[in-house]
């Protein structure tokens, strides 16, 4: 059960009456319209994914956006994505926002810096299983695969544990024009070694594919907050899955140039599957 908190406010009798209706009619609690009332004014529904660009436009290299690392957060306590310029990886645990940079530091990052590419939610646990099973990537997302409800709707998922081992990749920030699929290949790679910490990603299903990253993809942060990345493979130790079903989605396209200049009527499919995967 999520934390809660009692508003005492003044409304006008009008919205009273109105409001009085509107529970009546729907069999709703007063709570409860209140809640989605102000979810759905506030943009930040628990239920929602919240996305900025397409990862088609950050395939064909736009990586610089509109929307500030504030309002990201204002969206989602949850998630994943980079910076402008592609400087570095990002993960958004328990609402502070995480820069993974390619030199293996990490930093917090001021609420002025954008993104041209993240999706976020507001974490709201719905599952949550234990496994001690050791298991590679492909052995983790076969798994995951066995535990989701349905391959057709949105997953945040947050997995937490010990990890003999965490193989990520890092982009590191781009002076110069370049796609995706080549600012990936020089991205720094790491290893840790029986390191704790948390895989913080998504499921996204495969129709969503021109939109967003299809299948499993998740970002690792040390339990020490001290290093992580774009996770390429893993061997799991002792951890737990949790799950949060998002069954809805809010894109916000960059009102930029470069955004509406570029070309996304190519299949770039190919392309990001090289970009985001392990080779
Ligand atoms: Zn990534």
């Amino acid at each position: 059960m999520a934390e809660t908190h009692v508003l005492l406010c003044a409304i006008a009798p009008h919205l009273k009456d109105a409001l009085e209706q509107h529970r009546r009619v729907s069999g709703q609690s007063l709570s409860q319209i209140l809640e989605q009332a102000l979810s759905q004014y506030l943009n930040v529904g628990e239920e929602t994914l919240f996305q900025t660009s397409t990862i088609s436009a950050l395939v064909e290299g736009v990586y610089r956006g509109d929307l500030t690392i504030g309002e990201l957060k204002q969206r989602g306590n949850f998630g994943l994505g980079t910076f402008d310029d592609l400087d570095g990886e990002m993960v958004v645990l328990e609402g502070e926002v995480y820069q993974l940079r390619s030199d293996g530091t990490v930093a917090m990052v001021p609420e002025t810096v954008k993104t041209p590419f993240a999706t976020v939610t507001v974490w709201n646990q719905d599952v949550l299983h234990v496994c001690h099973d050791a298991l590679n990537y492909d052995g983790l997302q076969a798994h995951l695969k066995s535990l989701l409800p349905s391959d057709n709707l949105f997953y945040a998922i947050r997995i937490e544990g010990t990890f003999p081992l965490i193989k990520t990749r890092t982009v590191s920030r781009q002076t110069a024009a370049t796609r995706l699929i080549d600012a990936a290949a020089q991205a720094q790679i790491c290893r840790f070694e029986q390191i704790q910490g948390t895989l913080v990603g998504f499921w996204v299903p495969l129709y969503m594919q021109m939109v967003n990253i299809p299948g499993f993809h998740f970002h690792f942060l040390s339990h020490d907050r001290s290093c992580g990345g774009h996770l390429l493979d893993c061997l799991t130790g002792n951890i737990t899955i949790a799950f949060d079903e998002t069954p809805y989605t809010q894109i916000a396209l960059p009102d930029t140039d470069a955004f509406r200049g570029v070309d996304l009527t190519k299949d770039t499919r190919h392309e990001l599957e090289a970009a985001e995967q392990d080779r």
